[in-house]
């Protein structure tokens, strides 16, 4: 039997160049020209002034967990060897209303909690594939 191709996430007009920013390591949200709002994800449209004017803004790559969930089922071939896994939902530390998804990394879901510090990991999953995944943050010093 063969091995299932790997997935690869889908791109369109708005993300792929932030993938391609990923793929270089950086973490970035699309901040408005028009009204400095940051959003997340990637969109033609500015939700509050309307235009179509943007560039990205690097960000800090920590945030705090908004949700996760712990997958025990692979919903597709390709993840099977990889159950369990968790997803967490990250609420980014640059601004209200930004979210970014990755895996849980560095630890198990028994050290989650609400709001629990993360920091983002970029995973070079193919030469062409970086994902931003997320670790506990280190403490405070
Ligand atoms: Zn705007």
């Amino acid at each position: 039997m063969t091995e299932p191709a790997p997935l690869r996430p889908g791109t369109d007009r708005d993300s792929a160049a932030w993938w391609e920013l990923v793929r270089r390591h950086r973490l970035a949200v699309q901040r408005c020209t028009g009204c400095a709002l940051l959003r997340f994800p990637a969109r033609e449209y500015c939700p509050a002034c309307r235009s179509r004017s943007w560039e990205w803004r690097d960000c800090a790559g920590t945030g705090r967990v908004a949700g996760w969930t712990v997958t025990h089922r692979a919903f597709h071939p390709a993840f099977a060897g990889q159950v369990p896994y968790t997803v967490l939902c990250v609420a980014l530390d640059d601004g209200p209303g930004l979210r970014c998804w990755g895996r849980l990394v560095g630890a198990g879901p028994d050290a989650l909690a609400a709001d629990l510090p993360v920091e983002a990991v970029f995973t070079d999953a193919e030469p062409s594939l970086t994902l931003v995944d997320w670790r506990p943050a280190a403490p405070p010093h």
